[in-house]
């Protein structure tokens, strides 16, 4: 009976960046079904994830109580079975657990330096818990080795963005593309990672806007809705893009206007571009010159046009180069601060947005203000209360791994996150993992992660929670408590709060309204946006210009937060992968997301419905290449690498290319890390996730 609950409470989707309003109904305490409601991003419709994927809430592996690892534990390692965890963990109190946490940071940080200690943060945490987590990090040990999954997601197209046009977040909204004639998606499969999004790009196709679709996977969704679909070779981005600048500028069809009003660069940047003509760059990409010249003269042609992009951008050791490519294109069209124009990098977790500019990335404080600037180390000492903030950017999560790895770090707090899941090379991330001396993990299951942990403690999931997340949309949404944390978990803010007083830090937030109002205070993108108007509007966009007025959709429509209101080209050259096929590894892996399946799977693998959907490890092939290895659709393979090897299940699927298998990474049986390539992009620092060579043979 649908009408059958006690309560309805408005909260946010916890999966992906799309940012989904939901209306979570309760019954007895207990998330019962979930509608979508009328939020900005998502005008009632949910996928899959939003629609079944709750339950994993309710499910009997919570952590409902603090746990110590045992004096007599064997050694650390994946071998703790989540139901029957007691021959390494023994339940605690709170307070045991708490001391015992802070007394392992605090000791190591007397013994050996405040540098010995690291932090994860999380994008599945709030915005205010993100605040706190890397205050706590820089406060309590004075240095900034705080990081969370974007590393691993869109750092390189921050850091191109940043470069380029001084904001990291995206110029529009991605409901945008209803004003657009023209929409490219680069290295993105929305149908399957931003499915509510997807759904706004398909009207816009059947509405006559032209869809250029960019991807070397091959995807089925939104290639049935393409006006063009470019299957290109993986890992050159580069060439595809600077070719189709060639064309823009060889044939003058750029906005001279535009470029002479809002950038700077122009020229050595026209220069350069000559050098990548459509003919020489197809024999790189694979595309056909004449196709490239359509597209390009398309896109530089139309009143309106917007650039999507995924990870499929800024996972590559070149990440940071391809996103410098899609933002020259929009520049040298002029389509960036215009209705139905703009740059979208579709942000992957649900508030990775959020927790970026919270400031849980180690070069930057709150709003990406650099460490390295002493007026913004000025500013947090005099918010901080005297705290010194260390001049010194930070490392970041894989580096962080390679110092735990060589001894250099040997305490780390973790809220949230899986590196034992979500590295590259994961077996050496895991093998780091075991040999720190105190880590702390903070989370809602007995993740792989916290199989390695000495301390535990049981936290709670966005639906147990109250706070703010901020979407892929610049939009910050309130986030409202619908049930209880289960059996002892706690809230993860005042989890923090508790082990900060712990290592002697003065802090005396009551709630998490208290922590919204200090990041205001530092915080310049939340002006106007206060928690009375979000508890009563439930979603704000920033930046925004008055306390009555909504927040902007579009922006740099009057100039760029950069030095003289420009926007910068950068050149971008073309750069092999880390690692090409080879005799002995003749294929290409790349990894990815099912629609089913959320990141590490510690959450959706415990959704019923989800689960039951996609319940098995997979990879996928195309079926020319199942036939040469004489496998079935459905047969076992064996994928190796440098780095590992793992069995799977195959599937059939004509849109991967045959020389390509594609292996999603929420499958702690198969999991895809083992894999893949730690190399990482020298700005962005991003790990190749998306290139490896790889040898496919039957298992
Ligand atoms: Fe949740 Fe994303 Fe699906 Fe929306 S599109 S319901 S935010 S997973």
């Amino acid at each position: 009976d649908r009408e059958d609950f006690d309560e309805e409470v408005d909260s946010v989707c916890p999966f992906c960046g799309v940012g989904c309003q939901v209306s979570i109904k309760v019954k007895d305490d207990k998330v019962k079904y979930v509608q979508g409601i009328n939020g900005p991003a998502n005008e009632g419709r949910l996928c899959v994830k939003g629609r079944f994927g709750f339950d994993y809430i309710h499910h009997g592996h919570r952590l409902t109580k603090p746990l110590i690892r045992r004096e007599d534990a064997p050694d650390k390692g994946l071998n703790v079975d989540p139901e029957n965890p007691w021959t390494h963990f023994r339940e605690a109190t709170w307070e045991e657990a708490l001391d015992v946490a802070a007394r392992g940071l605090a000791d190591l940080r007397s013994y050996y330096g405040g540098k010995t200690i690291a932090g994860f943060g999380s994008a599945k945490c709030t915005n205010e818990e993100a605040y706190l987590f890397q205050k706590f990090i820089r406060q309590g040990f004075k240095h900034n080795n705080v990081d969370h999954c974007t590393r691993l997601c869109h750092a390189s197209s921050v850091a191109a963005l940043m470069e380029n046009v001084g904001s990291g977040a995206v110029t529009a909204s991605f409901n945008e593309i209803e004003n657009a004639d023209i929409a490219i998606i680069i290295g993105a499969n929305p149908t399957e990672n931003h499915p509510v999004a997807a759904t706004f790009f398909k009207q816009f196709a059947k509405r006559g806007g032209k869809l250029v679709i960019m991807d070397p996977r091959g995807q089925g969704g939104l290639k049935r809705h393409a006006w063009q679909n470019l299957q290109f070779r993986p890992g050159t981005d580069v060439a595809l893009l600077n070719a189709i600048m060639n064309v823009i500028v060889e044939e003058k069809l750029y906005d001279r206007q535009y470029i002479e009003g809002f950038t700077e660069g122009f020229f050595e940047f026209r220069d350069h571009i000559r050098a990548f003509p459509p003919e020489r760059m197809a024999e790189l990409c694979g595309i056909e010159a004449e196709t490239i010249r359509e597209v390009a003269r398309e896109f530089a042609r139309s009143r309106a046009g917007m650039i999507f992009w995924g990870m499929g951008v800024s996972q590559h050791i070149h990440g940071t180069d391809n996103s410098r490519c899609l933002i020259s294109l929009a520049l040298l069209c002029g389509h960036v601060g215009r209705p139905g124009t703009g740059l979208h990098p579709l942000r992957g977790q649900n508030n990775v947005q959020g927790a970026s500019d919270a400031g849980l990335i180690p070069q930057v404080m709150p709003d990406y203000q650099p460490v390295t600037d002493s007026e913004v180390r000025d500013l947090f000492r005099h918010i901080w209360r005297g705290t010194e903030i260390d001049a010194e950017p930070g490392l970041t999560v894989v580096e962080i791994m390679d110092r735990v790895y060589r001894g250099e770090i040997r305490g780390m707090y973790v809220l949230g996150e899986n590196p034992a899941m979500s590295d590259p090379d994961v077996e050496h991330a895991r093998r780091a993992l075991a040999k720190l001396s105190h880590l702390v993990v903070q989370d809602i299951f007995l993740t792989e992660t916290a199989m390695y942990a000495d301390v535990i403690l049981p936290a709670s999931a966005l639906p147990e929670k109250t706070g703010t997340v901020t979407n892929t949309n610049r939009q910050v949404q309130m986030v409202r408590r619908a049930v209880p944390t289960p059996g002892e978990a706690r809230e993860d803010w005042r989890i923090i709060v508790d082990l900060a007083r712990r290592i002697g830090l003065d802090w005396d937030y009551d709630h998490p309204r208290h922590v919204f109002d200090e990041m205001k205070m530092s915080m310049f993108s939340l002006h106007h946006i206060t928690w009375s108007r979000l508890e009563r509007e439930s979603s704000v966009t920033y930046p925004c210009k008055g306390p009555d007025i909504p927040g902007e959709d579009v922006v740099f429509g009057d100039g760029f937060p950069r030095r003289a209101g420009r926007a910068k080209f950068t050149p971008a050259r073309v750069t092999p992968p880390a690692e090409v096929p080879d005799e002995a590894y003749p294929m290409i892996l790349t990894t990815g997301r099912q629609l089913e399946h959320w990141h590490t799977g510690s959450m959706t693998r415990r959704a019923s419905v989800l689960d039951a959907v996609e319940p098995e490890a997979n990879c996928s092939l195309h079926p020319s290449t199942l036939r040469k290895l004489g496998v079935d659709a459905g047969g076992r393979v064996r994928l190796t690498t440098r780095r590992g090897s793992l069995d799977v299940m195959a599937r059939a699927d004509r849109n991967v290319a045959p020389d390509m298998v594609f292996l999603p990474f929420a499958y702690v049986e198969a999991a895809a890390n083992i894999l893949t390539n730690p190399a990482l992009d020298p700005f962005g620092k991003i790990p190749e996730f998306k290139y490896s060579a790889v040898r496919v043979e039957a298992a």
